[in-house]
């Protein structure tokens, strides 16, 4: 099947922010994608537009009851002057397991990518093209009903923008102080931890908040029952080495299923690094640290990559990780999918798609 898509064009482009000071998420393309849902033609009239707020009937639904989803990944500029997406399948696949759980409406996987690529073909000089900058994609959806009572909306709008972002870190990888959350908790089994929503986010900023008073970047979570089992970081996934094997948590329903996750167990087993996706607890890693066996802790996302965690704070008490020092196989890691990412390296895996 051929999707095609209209393009509005602007009549109006903005000016391009300074490359060399690009704050992330802050500011946005020409254009944006867009797409509209109802039961009777299902998902239609996609099109490209320029770059406008939304006009939103005060009732939606989504503004009530939170009924939406969100994507996240990158496009990159090659040195060769392709553009290149890394893994988008993988973010079409996420989006209908999202879906499926938020009652919205399944979306054509191969068409979610078509768009993907339209958007970022429409706005390519927004591509940065100096060295750990990126284009970031955000997809999403909202529920547009305009209806007070709770059930599922029958109407959705589907929209992509486009933001360019800089190095995550000024100056790439640098470890990071993270918080052990004792208080709040991000997810539970039957919940929405594995979907990517706003709701999760909504529930966790306070956390962050105090985190981020007491001088810590981000949270790392624990699993929402007995408060010891190790599940992510902040926004991103949770890898330790412990006595020389890397473990990582499962994917049993309060975990995100990163895409970066996935591709680090995959390059780590493909080294022959030994990977294990396991329940473990905070204990497990403190008892390791005071045995001399913890190893490098990293988390891993679109955003950062891989970030490494050079402290960790649990009830008071403080633990320095790997001399607070980027690990071999963190910097391993970040060289390998960055690398790919940019079409440095050869992608061995099959891994980017050219826009
Ligand atoms: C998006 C996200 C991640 C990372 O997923 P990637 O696909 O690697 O970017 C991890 N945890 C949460 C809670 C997320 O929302």
């Amino acid at each position: 099947m051929q999707y095609s898509f209209p393009v509005n064009r602007t009549t109006n482009p903005k000016q391009k922010p300074d490359p060399n000071n690009l704050v992330f998420g802050a500011t946005f393309s020409d254009h944006m994608f867009e797409m509209s849902y109802n039961t009777e033609k299902g998902w239609h009239d996609g099109k490209i537009v320029p770059y406008a707020p939304l006009v939103l009937d005060p009732s939606v639904a989504v503004l009530h009851y939170a009924q939406a989803m969100f994507e996240g990944l990158k496009a990159y500029r090659a040195e060769d002057g392709r553009v290149l997406l890394f893994r988008p399948e993988k973010n079409a696949e996420r989006t209908n397991v999202t879906n499926e759980r938020m009652c919205i409406p399944e979306i054509d996987e191969t068409l979610m990518v078509e768009a993907i690529k339209k958007i970022v073909e429409t706005d390519q000089d927004w591509i940065p093209e100096a060295e750990g900058t990126s284009l970031y994609i955000r997809p999403f959806i909202i529920a547009t009903d305009t209806y007070l009572g709770l059930r599922p909306s029958q109407t959705f709008k589907f929209y992509i923008i486009l933001s360019p972002v800089g190095d995550y870190y000024k100056g790439g990888l640098s470890p990071t102080k993270i918080l052990v959350e004792d208080k709040y908790v991000r997810a539970v089994v039957g919940g929405t931890g594995f979907a990517k929503v706003g709701g999760n986010y909504a529930a966790s900023v306070k956390s962050l908040e105090e985190a981020n008073k007491k001088g810590y970047s981000q949270v790392l979570w624990l699993d929402g029952v007995e408060r010891k089992y190790v599940e992510e970081i902040g926004t991103s996934n949770a890898f330790f080495q412990i006595d020389g094997e890397i473990v990582t948590s499962p994917l049993t329903g309060t975990i995100l299923p990163g895409i970066t996750r996935d591709s680090v167990i995959l390059l780590l087993k493909h080294w022959g690094i030994k990977i294990t996706e396991k329940r473990f607890t905070i204990q497990d890693v403190y008892d390791a640290h005071a045995a001399g066996k913890l190893g490098e802790v990293f988390a891993t996302g679109t955003a950062a990559v891989i970030s490494p965690v050079g402290e960790l704070c649990w009830k008071d008490q403080i633990i320095t990780i790997n001399n607070n020092e980027i690990g071999e196989i963190s910097r391993k890691l970040y060289d390998a999918i960055t690398g790919i990412q940019r079409g440095k390296i050869k992608d061995e895996f099959g891994w980017t798609v050219e826009v």
